[in-house]
C-alpha cells in the first residue's frame, strides 16, 4: 500500500460493523473512499462477539464476509493501525492528517503465513480475547484478520531475532518508524463506536479487583467458537462455574458515575448470554439482577420470555455491593425493591453488564461539539438523523450513542446516503481528482 497523499470523495473513520457498511454503500454507489482504522484489522467488537441477538446466528460468519468486501472492493482503500492526528478544513473538504503506526513488518511483503508467530518465544496477554488468552509478541491478529498481516509488539520484543530469520517474504522490519500521510476528502463519517464503561468503575462491585467478577465481552469470548480456552471457565482458578450472576445497569443509568442513559443493549446481550450458558453448561444456574429489564426491538421481548422459559433465574433487585469469600466465589448483595428487604447469594462467577461509553481520545482530532451523554452530538435528530454540527461530517452506529447491531447498520446507510447526497452537492467544489 502506498502513503501517497490520496484525494477521496469519503473517508470514514472506524473498521466495526457501522464504519464498513457506510464504505460498502458509497463504494458501491461508485464514491471513492478511503476506511481508516487504529487497531491492526477492521471488525471492531462484533468480530469479537460469540452470536448475536435475536436470531442467535454466529457472529463471526455474518462480520467475516463484510470485512472481506471491504478488503477487495475496488473503490475502498483500507489503511488499518493508522491514527487521525488531525482533521481541516481546507477547498471545500477536509484534510486529514494521519499517522502509520509501525508494524514492524512490511505490509506490502507479509503473506500472513504466521511463521514468524509460531518462532516467537514471548507470549504476551491477547487484547482480542480481552487479556483472558495469550499470543506471540508477533502474530497475525487473530484468525479471521483483514488484512491477514502480522503486527509486533515493541513492548515485549526481546530482539532475538527468531521471527526475522523464518520470515521467507522478508517482511520483519525493526527499524519501521511512523510514517506520516495526509488524505483529502469531500466528506467524513465517523463511526469510531464505543467502549465499555470501565470494570472498575463502580467500586463496590469490586470489578478490576475480584478476579471471578468479569466484563460482559470477556464473557462473549468465552462463549465464542474461537475462544481462547473452548468453553466457560473462571479466570479466578479455571474451575467450571456451576452458578453464575449478571448484574444489570452496572455502568448505566448511574448518576453517582455522570452515566445517566440506558446502554440499550445491555438487558439483551445479558439474556443472549445466559441462553447460550445454558446451552455450554446446562446444569449450570444462571440469575439476572435487574431493576427493568428494556427489550424494546423487534422479536426482543419474545427472546426475553424464551430465557424466562429456559429457566433463567431474574430477581428484581439493585446490587449494593459484591464482596470475595475466602474461596474467591463472589457474594452478590441484593436491595430486592418490591419486598423492601436485603439478601447476599454467592456464585461462582459474575458478569457486570457494564454500559457503552465513547472512545477515550477518538474525538480529539475532530473536534466535533458532544451531547450531554458525550457522545457525538447530533443537533435535528429528526430531521438529519446521522449530521454532526459540522456540515459535510456524519457519524454513524455506537459513535452515536448506544446501540445494537441492527441500528448500527440502519444509521451506517443512513450516513452513508446523507455523505452521498452532500459530495453530489458539492461536487463542483471538491478537490478530489
Ligand atoms: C458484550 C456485548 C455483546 C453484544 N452483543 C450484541 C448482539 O448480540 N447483538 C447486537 O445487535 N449487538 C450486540 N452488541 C452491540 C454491538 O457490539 C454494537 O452495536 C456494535 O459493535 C457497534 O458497532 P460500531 O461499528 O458502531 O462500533 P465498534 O464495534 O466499537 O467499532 C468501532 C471501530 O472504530 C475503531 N476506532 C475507534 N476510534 C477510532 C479512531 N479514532 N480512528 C480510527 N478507528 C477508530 C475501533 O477500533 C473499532 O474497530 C453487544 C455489545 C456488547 C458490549
Ligand atoms: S511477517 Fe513473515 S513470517 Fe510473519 S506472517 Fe508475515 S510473511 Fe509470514
Ligand atoms: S524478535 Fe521479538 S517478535 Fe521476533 S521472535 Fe524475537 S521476541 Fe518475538
Amino acid at each position: 500500500m502506498s502513503l501517497d497523499n490520496l484525494h477521496v470523495d469519503a473517508l470514514v473513520v472506524g473498521g466495526g460493523i457501522a464504519g464498513m457498511q457506510s464504505a460498502l454503500d458509497l463504494g458501491d454507489q461508485g464514491f471513492q473512499v478511503a476506511l481508516v482504522e487504529c487497531e491492526p484489522s477492521i471488525g471492531g467488537k462484533m468480530i469479537t462477539l460469540s452470536k448475536v441477538f435475536p436470531t442467535l446466528d454466529c457472529c463471526s460468519c455474518i462480520t467475516t464476509p463484510k470485512m472481506s468486501a471491504v478488503a477487495h472492493h475496488p473503490n475502498i482503500k483500507l489503511f488499518t493501525y493508522c491514527d487521525v492526528q488531525s482533521v481541516q478544513e481546507a477547498d471545500g473538504g477536509y484534510r486529514v492528517n494521519l499517522v502509520q503506526k509501525p508494524r514492524y513488518v512490511d505490509a506490502s511483503k507479509c503473506t500472513g503465513c504466521r511463521e514468524c508467530e509460531y518462532a516467537c518465544p514471548i507470549t504476551v496477554p491477547s487484547p482480542f480475547d480481552r487479556g483472558l488468552g495469550a499470543y506471540r509478541t508477533i502474530r497475525v491478529p487473530f484468525s479471521t484478520a483483514v488484512p491477514q498481516v502480522a503486527v509486533l509488539d515493541m513492548d515485549y520484543c526481546i530482539l532475538c531475532g527468531k521471527c526475522e530469520k523464518v520470515c521467507a517474504a522478508k517482511a520483519v522490519d525493526f527499524n519501521q518508524q511512523p510514517e506520516p500521510f495526509e488524505i483529502q476528502a469531500s466528506t467524513l463519517v465517523v463511526a469510531s463506536g464505543f467502549e465499555l464503561t470501565p470494570l472498575g468503575a463502580k467500586k463496590e462491585y469490586g470489578g478490576g479487583k475480584l478476579r471471578n467478577v468479569i466484563d460482559p465481552l470477556m464473557m462473549e469470548r468465552f462463549l465464542a467458537p474461537t475462544g481462547p480456552y473452548g468453553r466457560v471457565l473462571r479466570p479466578g482458578d479455571g474451575k467450571e462455574p456451576t452458578s453464575i450472576a449478571y448484574v444489570q445497569c452496572a455502568g448505566s443509568r448511574d448518576t453517582t458515575l455522570g452515566i445517566e442513559y440506558c446502554s440499550r443493549v445491555c438487558c439483551m446481550y445479558a439474556i443472549k448470554q445466559a441462553m447460550l450458558i445454558s446451552g455450554a453448561l446446562p446444569l449450570a444456574e444462571i440469575t439476572i439482577y435487574y431493576m427493568d429489564i428494556r427489550t424494546f426491538g423487534k422479536g426482543y421481548e419474545q427472546f426475553y420470555q424464551n430465557a424466562q422459559a429456559m429457566g433463567v433465574e431474574f430477581i428484581r433487585g439493585k446490587v449494593a455491593s459484591i464482596r470475595e469469600d475466602d474461596d474467591q466465589n463472589p457474594v452478590v448483595k441484593v436491595e430486592l425493591t418490591e419486598e423492601g428487604r436485603t439478601i447476599e447469594r454467592t456464585h461462582d462467577l459474575v458478569v457486570l453488564s457494564l454500559g457503552m461509553v465513547p472512545v477515550p481520545g477518538s474525538n480529539t482530532a475532530l473536534n466535533l461539539p458532544l451531547g450531554s451523554d458525550k457522545f457525538i452530538a447530533i443537533p435535528a435528530p429528526n430531521a438529519s438523523p446521522c449530521a454532526t454540527a459540522h456540515p459535510g461530517i456524519f457519524v454513524t452506529g455506537a459513535a452515536m450513542g448506544p446501540m445494537d447491531i441492527v441500528d448500527s447498520i440502519v444509521t451506517a446507510s443512513s450516513a452513508a446516503a446523507a455523505a452521498s447526497a452532500y459530495i453530489r452537492e458539492h461536487k463542483k467544489e471538491a478537490v478530489y481528482a
